[in-house]
């Protein structure tokens, strides 16, 4: 992955459209690929064609919704369409749809022809300030997240809040979730403003998008590879993945994925609280606000050896005794690379279960 200054190439607003179009002009001779899922199809497409007209001509290409489908045949599917419509190593490919549609047509575009340009429209408030952000990309293998991909940055990507309007209020709740993170990493004033918000509808303008996707971008321009100061971003990932892993398996109707990162933030800030000294009173202030905005995903004692199983694949981990957390002195202070053991994740697992709903000042 280069290191440019992501910021400079992620645009918004009516100057976004402009810069858009004139973006495509560049491809126009080479073939460009609109890749979108059913619902974005249904619902973001036509605003895109109607914003850019000279889209009209190019191929659509229509991979299956759904964290399920993120796989390597999903990916194989959008390798035989781009073939099929004779892309070639200038053509570009644009990837309209939400996280499951960026980190596919991302590596899909990153690998076809040893890597085609593609450029990111995400249409969920978790792909506008987290999926398309940072050059992630990849599939799920099996049950395991995002086992397979690659770095590379998208040649820009696009905000327009526009797109919101169609999503879904759960959909809009997980990308809270991302929010939520960046801020407690960043800065108390940060967390304050979103508690003073505190609505994932309120939230959903360009302007407080733009302030969450800089703190990601501030991060991973310093470590574009997750060697350092980068895995301060997986804060509520290690038990966050590991509850949407075990959700994807066993519910008919999973929970999301940011739904999963709000409770492994309760659980990981609790850890925080033994193993740093994150103060009590923001630990019972942050896990009332996401408890009160999320709703309750039961954590049956029974199911903690099949969550360590997945916390143990997880990338974040080293070797099999011990798992790896990026945690928080404080709000504003990650600190990453810090090791528990299985007795405190299952205390903050307790922790989780133990809370009380209507919790909340
Ligand atoms: P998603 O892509 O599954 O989208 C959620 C749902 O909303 C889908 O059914 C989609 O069809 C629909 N949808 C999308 N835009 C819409 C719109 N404007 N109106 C109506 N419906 C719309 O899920 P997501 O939450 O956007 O992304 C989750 C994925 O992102 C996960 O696979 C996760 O691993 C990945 N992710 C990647 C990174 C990264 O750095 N690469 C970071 C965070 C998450």
């Amino acid at each position: 992955m280069n290191n440019m200054n992501e910021a400079e190439s992620i645009f918004s607003g009516t100057k976004g459209w402009e810069k858009l179009r004139a973006l495509i002009e560049a491809y126009r001779n080479a073939g460009i690929f609109i890749l979108v899922d059913e619902n974005t199809a249904k619902f973001c497409l036509p605003v895109l064609l109607e914003k850019c007209p000279e889209l009209g001509n190019s191929v659509v290409i229509t991979a299956k919704s759904n964290e399920s489908n993120k796989n390597i045949a999903g990916v194989e599917s959008i390798w035989r369409s781009l073939a099929k419509g004779n892309a070639v190593r200038n053509s570009l490919m644009l990837c309209l749809g939400g996280g499951v549609i960026t980190d596919m047509g991302g590596f899909a575009a990153a690998t076809f022809k040893r890597g085609i340009d593609f450029i990111h429209i995400p249409t969920t408030l978790l792909a506008m300030v987290d999926a398309a952000i940072g050059g992630k990309t990849g599939v799920n293998l099996d049950s395991v997240k995002n086992q397979v991909g690659v770095f590379n940055l998208p040649k820009a990507v696009f905000i327009f809040d526009t797109f919101l309007e169609t999503l879904p209020k759960r959909q809009k709740l997980s990308g809270f979730a991302e929010m939520i993170k960046h801020a407690l990493i960043d800065s108390p004033e940060h967390f304050e403003k979103l508690i003073l918000l505190n609505s994932p509808e309120k939230i959903c303008n360009d302007a407080n998008i733009l302030e969450s996707v800089l703190v990601k971008v501030a991060v991973v321009n310093q470590d574009p590879k997750e060697a350092g100061i980068r895995k301060a971003l997986n804060f509520g990932h290690t038990i966050g993945h590991a509850i949407e892993t075990y959700s994807q398996k066993h519910n008919t109707h999973p929970i999301l994925h940011g739904e999963a990162i709000a409770i492994g933030m309760i659980c990981e800030s609790f850890i925080s609280l033994r193993l740093l000294n994150f103060p009590e009173d923001e630990l019972r202030r942050m896990s009332g606000f996401i408890n009160w905005h999320f709703p309750h995903y039961s954590l049956n004692p029974v199911i903690a050896d099949e969550l360590f199983s997945y916390m143990y694949q997880d990338k974040k981990s080293f070797g099999q005794m011990q798992l790896n957390f990026s945690l928080l002195r404080g709000i504003g202070e990650p600190a990453w690379d810090q090791l528990a053991g299985e007795k405190l994740v299952l205390e903050s697992l307790h922790f989780y279960t133990n809370l009380d709903a209507g919790f909340f000042v």
